[in-house]
């Protein structure tokens, strides 16, 4: 993996990821980040790298805000990059399909990765009337017998799909990041959701911007060019305008 000890590099990685969708952003990202590294194989393996990007970077310890649903108090919560990430990695001892077998139904599945993300979410902007889930469950269900008979994905009955559904999540617990919160002024218990990604890049976006912000300053003061005040030593550089 690279090292982003220098300014230079995080440019580098901000200029990789920007304008691009949230997907194409993340694995823009990674590839980046970790040099040769095979694609993340599901959403939960990609979330779990970026978690470790966030603490090459940022360090381990993440804070977060969310409010309260009921009375909007805001609560203050913390995560262990190095631990989340070890949660989110994918249980998968076989590669796919994978199968599950549920009220008499035998059903091959594999698990949606960031492709199939994009994908259901384009679809479901035009047709407006498509369910996301049924979009990714077309994708990702590759075949589906009930007794020995092909059935249509659309016509699974509800307990099949939540087995379904709870067998990805077992596979794939990362795929999707939440924390359990208690709030502080009146109790009420919600589950608040962490996007890994953009998380990791309002923070890439903001460190970047920083940089640029203080090479414009250099640059005026002392008459260099942008790539001379890059080229200074994180040290030197940091002693004249305090990175
Ligand atoms: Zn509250």
């Amino acid at each position: 993996m690279r090292a982003y000890n220098d300014t230079e590099a995080l440019l580098t990685l901000w200029e990789c990821a920007l304008g691009q969708p949230a997907g194409a952003r993340d694995d823009a990202l990674l590839s980046a980040s970790f040099e040769g590294a095979e694609p993340a194989r599901t959403l939960g393996e990609r979330n779990a790298r970026l978690m470790e990007l966030h603490a090459r970077l940022f360090g381990r310890e993440i804070e977060l805000l969310s409010h309260c649903p009921a009375c909007h108090t805001v609560a203050q919560f913390s995560g262990n990059c190095d631990a989340l990430a070890a949660q989110m990695w994918p249980r998968l001892d076989d590669a796919p399909p994978h199968r599950l077998e549920a009220q008499g139904h035998v059903i091959e599945f594999r698990l949606p990765d960031s492709a199939d993300i994009t994908i259901a979410s384009a679809d479901e902007g035009d047709e407006g009337d498509e369910d996301f889930a049924q979009l990714l469950l077309d994708r990702c269900v590759l075949a589906c017998t009930c007794e020995g008979t092909d059935v249509p994905v659309r016509q699974l009955p509800e307990p099949v799909l939540d087995a379904l559904s709870q067998q990805m999540e077992t596979l794939d617990p990362g795929a999707s990041v939440s924390f359990a919160l208690d709030c502080p002024q009146c109790a009420t218990h919600w589950q608040a959701p962490l996007d890994v990604g953009e998380m990791l890049w309002q923070k890439v976006r903001a460190a970047a911007e920083r940089v640029l912000l203080d090479v414009d300053v250099l640059a005026r003061a002392y008459g260099w060019t942008e790539r001379e005040v890059l080229r200074l030593s994180p040290v030197g550089a940091r002693r004249i305008c305090k990175w």
